[in-house]
This record gives structure tokens, sequence and C-alpha cells, in this order.
């Protein structure tokens, strides 16, 4: 079967190759779940992966199937596979395995204290830019029929999912945390679909982010009733002092400066989530004093998040079905930047390196089952 693969360490090596099909009892103890892959979306890190900036083959191949964000439909389990997955059920598998330490055990692989980590089309492990994929059940998560055109985003959504999952745990040593404000920075795929989280948890919404209207990102923020504020016109001291304080603030801007900025604005007893990869050496001048004698007096909070737990991946379809029922038809928006076929893997990285209009891009492997 067709797969779209690199080699990791060679920039640019992109392409097409040929894999054997997989078949259930690859996967032991009767847990397999054979699914074929319907569309998978694509994001910086596969365009980091194809740029030999990031990602490793597994042992023994030369290679790397890309593609983590995966949607598929089950077409055969094993005897042992719950209920819950079945035939023509809607699937994504989560991304991260477990590596060696107690964390991946518990279920918290996401948490390992390994420097080496296994992740599924990144890191020592193919992904799912391919016709069909077998897995363990459980790191494959059943989606409604009713989230059939928008399922592709739940791996994108589990990352805004736990960093907001995480900041409402960490601050239950407050005993009553009612948090009000929420600041996002960054408006692409990863800061909307925190913007969408934060305002189904009720919150109200500021997203900070460079672009200015007229801008579609800005115009998606408004329709979940938050407000868009482009760097281009204001500081983000300025937007904290009329719109804040922020109790929560969630970074997905790849703008590393930005953080120690969003430090000085975090209101007390705030949380500021973490969760871009900075691959770069950036250095910058920050008020270090002022940061801390403020997170000091005021019991702040900065945590950085990496994905995602299979109960990220759980709480994430709750997040979808919410956001259907709250904003109906707002996340099929995001879905700007559709790729027909794995054939098409060069229009594919064209579309993710240059097309900055985009907000999701994907490849359509097998089109989305409707009406099958
Ligand atoms: C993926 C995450 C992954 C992270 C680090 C992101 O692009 O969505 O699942 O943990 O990269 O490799
Ligand atoms: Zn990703």
């Amino acid at each position: 079967m067709k797969a779209i693969a690199v080699h990791p360490g060679t920039p640019g090596s992109i392409h097409l190759r040929e894999i054997p099909r997989p078949s259930l009892t690859d996967i032991p103890e009767g847990r397999g779940v054979r699914v074929k892959v319907l569309r998978v979306g694509v994001d910086g890190t596969d365009k980091e992966i194809n740029a030999a900036e990031y990602g490793a083959a597994p042992p023994g191949d030369d290679f790397l199937v890309t593609g983590h964000e995966s949607f598929g439909q089950v077409l055969e389990v094993g005897p042992n596979v719950p209920s819950t997955i079945r035939p023509g059920t809607y699937v994504v598998a989560s991304v991260r395995r477990p590596g060696s330490t107690i964390y991946g055990k518990i279920g918290l692989q996401d948490f390992t204290t390994d420097d080496v980590y296994y992740e599924r089309g990144i890191n020592l492990l193919h992904g799912f830019l391919t016709e069909e994929y077998v897995e363990d059940a459980q790191y494959v998560f059943p989606l409604p029929d009713s989230l059939r055109e928008v399922g592709v985003l739940l791996e994108p959504t589990t990352v805004a999912e736990k960093g907001i999952n995480h900041a409402y745990e960490i601050q239950r040593r407050l005993k009553v945390w009612e948090p009000m404000r929420a600041c996002i920075l960054g408006s692409g795929t990863i800061g909307l679909l925190a913007a969408l989280v934060a305002r189904s948890r009720g919150l109200e919404v500021t997203v900070f982010s460079l672009p200015e209207r007229p801008y579609k990102n800005a115009d998606l923020v408004e329709q979940l009733g938050g407000v868009y504020i482009s760097s281009q016109g204001a500081s983000l001291a300025e937007v904290g002092a009329e719109r804040g304080p922020f109790d929560l603030m969630f970074d997905a801007t790849g703008f590393s400066p930005l953080v120690w900025e969003a430090a000085e604005v975090l209101g007390k007893n705030g949380v500021l989530v973490l969760a871009s990869i900075t691959g770069g050496d950036r250095k910058v001048e920050i008020n270090s004093d002022a940061i801390n004698q403020s997170f000091v007096l005021g019991n702040k909070v900065m945590v950085g998040t990496v994905n995602a737990s299979p109960n990220d991946f759980r709480s994430g379809v709750n997040s979808l079905i919410k956001a259907e029922a709250l904003f109906p038809g707002w996340l099929s928006h995001l879905l700007t930047t559709p790729v027909a076929g794995l054939e098409n893997y060069e229009e594919m990285i064209r579309q993710l390196t240059e097309n900055s209009d985009a907000i999701k891009v994907y490849v359509e492997v097998a089109g989305n089952g409707a009406g099958a």
C-alpha cells in the first residue's frame, strides 16, 4: 500500500513509497484494530520533519512514514477489543506511546522522563499518512458519527485540551478556582482550538496574535464570542490592562519572547500554559526582577505541556461534541485546505509551507466515508 515518508536527517526527502499492508495479528493479545485511513492533518511538526529538523525513523528502517493527526474508520477488530470499537466506527489514534518509565504504565506517557520518546509519525514509530494502520485498542479512540466531518481535528484539539485540563488540575491546590478571563496567544490552528476550548468552558476569551484584519481567523474568534487583537496595534501589556487580569493564558505562537511578556501580564493565581515547540536558540532581555516578584507575590504558575494522554483524547472527543453544540459549524471552517490523495504529497508540503491563509491542511486519503 502507498505511504508518504521521509528519510529523517535528509532535508526535503518527502516521497511516496510502497509499504506492506499491516495485519491485525501484528498487535498482541487480540487487541488489534485495523483502520482504513480517511483523512490526515498536517502541521508545523511535519514541515520540520521534512526539513530534517525533527523526527527519527523506527529502528531498522531508513524511512519514517509521517502524519500524526489521523482520522479513520475501523475495518476489523481482534477478539479482545472493547465493544465501543467495531467495524465501521470512526476513530482517531493517539500519537505518543509508553517508554520505559512509570508514567507510560499509568497512561501518562506524555509525562515520560526518558530522553527518548515514541510518537507515531514523528519519532521512532511510523505514522498515519498511508492507506491502513493497525493499533492496540487502548490507543484508538471512538468518535460519534456526528464528528465525521471534523474528527481529523481531534489530535490538534488535544493539545489545547491537555493544556487547559492541566491548568484546572494544577489549580485544585486553591480549593476554589473560578477563572473568568483567558488570553490565548497565537491564532493558528492550536490558538483557535484553545480559544474554542476556553470558550466552551465559559471563559471570556481574548486572542492576541500578529496578523491584522481583514483576517479570517480573527472573524472565527469573534464567532466564538471572543475578542481578537493584533499585536501590530497594541502591546500585550496594553491588552492586559484593558481585558485582564487574565486567569488563564495559553501560548501557541511559536515565538518564545512573548512568553516573558505574558508572564508579566498574567493575573494573580493565574496559570500560563506553554505549548509552542521552539527549536531555535533565541535570546531576549526580560524584566526578571518584576516577573519573579509578581510570580512570588501573586502565586502564579507557568507550565509546559506536550501531547497527550489517552484521557486527553477522551475528553477531547467530548470537547468536539460540545463545540458542535455550542458553535454549530465552527470547527468545519478550520478545514480550509484539503489535498486529494497520498500521491499529492508535494502539494501537501507546498500548502503547508507557502499557504499562509491555510488554517488546517489535510490529506483526503480515502474520502470521509459519508454515505458509504
Ligand atoms: C504533536 C504532538 C507531539 C508534539 C511533539 C506535535 O505536533 O501534535 O502530538 O507531542 O508535536 O513532538
Ligand atoms: Zn501536531
